[in-house]
């Protein structure tokens, strides 16, 4: 059975142990090895066959069509974090407005390693798949929502503040590509 990311034996173990059902038992209610279970547990999806786990999940009273609903989502996706203050995220100064060139990451990891805050694989307003750029392709909304309210500086200088300070805090390489002019906007810098 190939499951993939190693959250399901979490469960199956967290469940287990719950329950005070030691592998060994386990294993011998759905007639297999201690040592297989063992692995199944560890991440290893293919320790165990589909109708085992089945039959595991069963005396566990594991829901694995959640899990396995739940898996999908958890798949490698191409995600930003939508934290304004997230070091990731760099802002550029627009007239009044600052902008922020998310950080994109293919991962599955479901938050932001920088900040903490989760981090999405979709447009919050229309649910199309985000791809790099500050807009969503489909919608328009920005990844991350604008700033406008600053004040003592300029927006030019409060975003070239917030840059190096966020280059120095992730170690963020700046973006080769900025701000393709999708609402008419110009160069970032
Ligand atoms: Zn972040
Ligand atoms: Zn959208």
């Amino acid at each position: 059975m190939e499951i993939g990311t190693g959250l399901i034996g979490r469960r199956f173990r967290q469940k287990r142990r719950e329950l005070g059902i030691t592998q060994n038992i386990a294993a011998q209610r759905v007639r297999t090895s201690q040592s297989q279970v063992s692995a199944f547990e560890n991440g290893n999806d293919k320790a165990l066959s589909r109708t085992k786990v089945e039959a595991l999940a069963k005396l566990l009273g594991v829901d694995l069509e959640e899990l396995l609903s739940r898996q999908i989502q958890d798949r490698p996706a191409l995600k930003c974090c939508t934290n304004p203050e997230c070091p990731g995220n760099m802002p550029f100064a627009r007239a009044s407005v600052i902008v922020f060139q998310p950080r994109f990451v293919k991962t599955n990891e479901s938050h932001c390693r920088l900040c903490g805050e989760p981090l999405v694989a979709e447009c919050a307003n229309c649910h199309a798949a985000i791809q790099p750029g500050l807009h969503c392709g489909l919608c328009g909304a920005e990844f991350v929502e604008p700033k406008t309210d600053f004040t003592g500086e300029s927006s030019e200088a409060w975003a070239a503040r917030v840059r190096s300070a966020n280059q120095a805090a992730a170690s963020f390489p700046q973006p080769a590509v900025l701000l393709r002019s999708d609402t008419g906007g110009g160069s970032p810098d």
